[in-house]
C-alpha cells in the first residue's frame, strides 16, 4: 500500500501535521532510530477508498449538521422566563447563566480528549468532573436500570441551575422551562455551513443519508427527587424534533434515536446500521460507510474502531482547511469537504 517511502531527518518533517497532499494521500511519519542519525521515514499513503456507487453515508445531527450549541444559548431565555415569572427577573437571569455553564462544561466533556484540549476550552477538566458528578447524584436509580447515566438532560442542567441558588423548585416549573428551551431550540435551528451542499451532493448521487442521533434525556422527577427516564417517551420527542429538518434540506432516510442505548456504546451504532440496513433491503459492507460527527470519542471511535466503518469526517467548526488524520478520518469545518475522499 505504500506508495511512496523517502527517507528525511530535517526538521519540517517532524513539524509536518499530517495536513493535506492532494486529497487522496496522507502523511505517515515512521521514526526509526533515536539520537544522532535518526532517520523519519515519510511515507504517503492513500486514503481509503470509497466509491460513490457503494457509499452508504452516517451523521450526527446536533453541532454536526445543525449548531445546537450557538442555539442553546438564545434557547435558554425561555428557561429565564419561566424563572422570571416565579421568581423575579434577577433569578431568572442567574438561572439562564448557570444553565448555559453547564451546558459549556458539558460540551467541553464531550469534545476535549488531550490536557492541550482542555487549555483551549476555556473549561476546567475538574469543573467538569464537579458538575458530571452532580448530574450522577440525580440519577443514581437510573444509572440501577438502564446501566448508564443521561449526560445532556436539560431538565437535570434546569435542577442543578437552581440548587445554585438555593431554590426549592417544584418539578412543573423545571418540565415548563425545559419545554420553553426546545421549543425555541427547534424553531431557530440553524443548518451548519457545508451541509446543504453535501446533502444534495449525496441525493445527486442516489446515495442514503441516515441519522445517529443521541437521546434529549427528556427525564421527570420522582417524589424522591431522582430522575425518571422513560426511553420511548424520549425517542418520540427526538423524532419530532429532528423530522423538521427535512424542512431545512436536509433530506435523510432514516434516523436512529439513542434511547436507551446511546452513544458511544456499540450497541447505538449496530442499532443505526441495522435500521439502515432494514431501509436498503440489503446489508451494507462498513468499509464503504461514511460517518460523521463532532465529537470522536461520541460519534467517530465506535464506528471506525469498532466496526470498520471506511471513513470518518470529524466537523470541527470554525476550521479553515482539511486535516488528514489517518487513513481512515479527517477533520474539516465543512462538511461537504468529505466528498473529495468518495470517487466515481
Ligand atoms: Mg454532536
Amino acid at each position: 500500500m505504500m506508495w511512496v517511502g523517502m527517507g528525511c531527518a530535517s526538521s519540517w518533517a517532524l513539524d509536518w501535521k499530517f495536513r493535506f497532499i492532494d486529497h487522496v494521500l496522507y502523511l505517515k511519519r515512521v521514526v526509526i532510530g533515536r539520537g544522532k542519525g535518526v532517520q523519519h521515514l515519510v511515507y504517503y499513503s492513500p486514503m481509503h477508498h470509497i466509491s460513490w456507487s457503494e457509499s452508504v453515508w452516517f451523521s450526527d445531527i446536533d453541532d454536526t449538521l445543525i449548531n445546537t450549541a450557538q442555539t442553546t444559548f438564545e434557547a435558554s431565555e425561555g428557561i429565564k422566563l419561566v424563572f422570571s415569572s416565579r421568581f423575579g427577573e434577577r433569578v431568572g437571569k442567574k438561572i439562564q447563566a448557570n444553565f448555559n455553564d453547564i451546558f459549556r462544561t458539558m460540551v467541553a466533556g464531550l469534545r476535549n480528549k488531550t490536557d492541550a484540549d482542555w487549555f483551549r476550552s476555556g473549561v476546567d477538566k475538574e469543573d467538569y468532573e464537579r458538575v458530571l458528578s452532580a448530574i450522577e447524584t440525580y440519577q443514581r436509580e437510573m444509572k440501577q436500570q438502564f446501566g448508564s447515566i443521561r449526560k445532556f438532560s436539560r431538565e437535570v442542567f434546569i435542577k442543578l441551575s437552581a440548587d445554585t441558588e438555593g431554590l426549592d423548585t417544584a418539578p412543573e416549573t423545571i418540565y415548563e422551562a425545559a419545554d420553553a428551551y426546545w421549543v425555541t431550540l427547534s424553531e431557530r435551528v440553524q443548518v451548519m455551513p457545508g451541509v446543504l451542499d453535501l446533502v444534495r451532493e449525496i441525493k445527486n448521487h442516489r446515495r442514503p443519508l441516515y441519522l445517529l442521533t443521541g437521546s434529549d434525556a427528556r427525564l421527570k422527577i420522582k417524589p424522591n427527587g431522582q430522575f425518571a427516564y422513560m426511553p420511548q417517551e424520549s425517542e418520540d420527542f427526538k423524532r419530532e424534533r429532528v423530522s423538521l429538518l427535512r424542512g431545512k434540506g436536509i433530506n435523510f432516510n432514516v434516523v436512529s434515536i439513542g434511547d436507551p442505548e446511546d452513544k458511544p456504546h456499540l450497541d447505538f451504532f449496530t442499532k443505526g446500521v441495522k435500521a439502515a440496513e432494514n431501509d436498503l433491503g440489503q446489508p451494507i459492507n462498513l468499509s464503504n460507510a461514511i460517518v460523521m460527527g463532532d465529537s470522536y470519542a461520541a460519534d467517530l471511535q465506535t464506528p471506525i474502531e469498532k466496526m470498520g466503518f471506511g471513513l470518518g469526517v470529524l466537523f470541527e467548526h470554525g476550521k479553515e482547511g482539511i486535516t488528514l488524520d489517518s487513513e481512515h478520518q479527517i477533520t474539516t469545518g465543512f462538511l461537504a469537504d468529505a466528498v473529495h475522499y468518495v470517487s466515481e
